[in-house]
């Protein structure tokens, strides 16, 4: 089943004088369950396609729909809700919430969702025992290495049982032993709870583990393959 169908997708920056073209007619399906890598070197429109999908930006022009709903439809209101309960992101930056622990930063999304307290703590505890840091969970980000805050960010964006997870470069804040330990944790989360993963890299040793493949180029896909 289709999770995310682009068609036509365009966007055009008008911040400068000359407009940047930075995604120039992407037709893109994303399957139930796919763990799929957008490759491409840097400016080649990676975190902007993962922002139209993620709708934290609008497209110039096309269409992107999110499990029959083209979200391009909804007003700005509906779409933070659309993403609440929708979607999960991982950043590069991690982004944890500095001032919470672990089991609080997972907690909180759960908190918007209006998921009761009980369900939170066992929902969160669960997920730090997934990503291997069940006993760092009062830890605050500050005392957590880089790989393992973006374990817990990885775990915060599984907790609100999204359609599907969205990670902007994970690994380029890592270094590469740390990156291959999330990339297979993030394999493994994929395999198991059979959550519908799409990441964007440019790092070799990390496209490796991907199933899919779609290489961007110019805002362009150049090339789109399994293995
Ligand atoms: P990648 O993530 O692959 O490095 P981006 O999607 O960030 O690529 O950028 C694609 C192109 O769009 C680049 O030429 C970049 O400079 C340009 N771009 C990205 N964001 C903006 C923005 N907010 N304003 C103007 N140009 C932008
Ligand atoms: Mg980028």
């Amino acid at each position: 089943m289709e999770v995310i169908t682009t068609n036509n997708l365009k966007k055009e920056y008008h911040e400068s004088e000359v407009p940047v073209k930075a995604l120039n007619g992407v037709n893109l399906t994303i399957l139930d369950g796919e763990f799929t890598a957008i490759v491409g070197p840097s400016g080649s429109g990676k975190s902007t396609l993962l922002h139209l999908l993620g709708g934290l930006d609008r497209p110039t022009q096309g269409t992107v729909v999110i499990d029959k709903t083209d979200i391009g439809k909804l007003s700005s209101g509906e779409i933070i809700d659309f993403r609440l309960f929708n979607i999960g992101f991982v950043f590069q930056a991690y982004n944890l919430i500095p001032v919470l622990t672990a089991k609080e930063n997972i907690e909180f999304i759960m908190m918007l969702q209006k998921v009761d307290k009980h369900q939170r703590r066992n929902r969160s505890l669960e997920l730090l025992e997934a990503v291997g840091l069940k006993k760092r969970a009062d830890h605050r980000p500050v005392q957590l290495s880089g790989g393992e805050q973006q374990r817990v960010a990885v775990a915060r964006a599984l907790a609100s049982k999204p359609k599907f997870v969205l990670a902007d470069e994970p690994t380029a804040n890592l270094d590469s032993r740390s990156a291959e330990n999330l990339l297979d944790l993030m394999a493994e989360l994929n395999s198991k709870l059979k959550t519908t993963i799409l990441f964007s890299t440019h790092d070799e040793r990390v496209i490796k583990r991907a199933r899919r493949v779609v290489s961007l180029l110019d805002g362009e896909v150049r090339d789109d393959s399994e293995r």
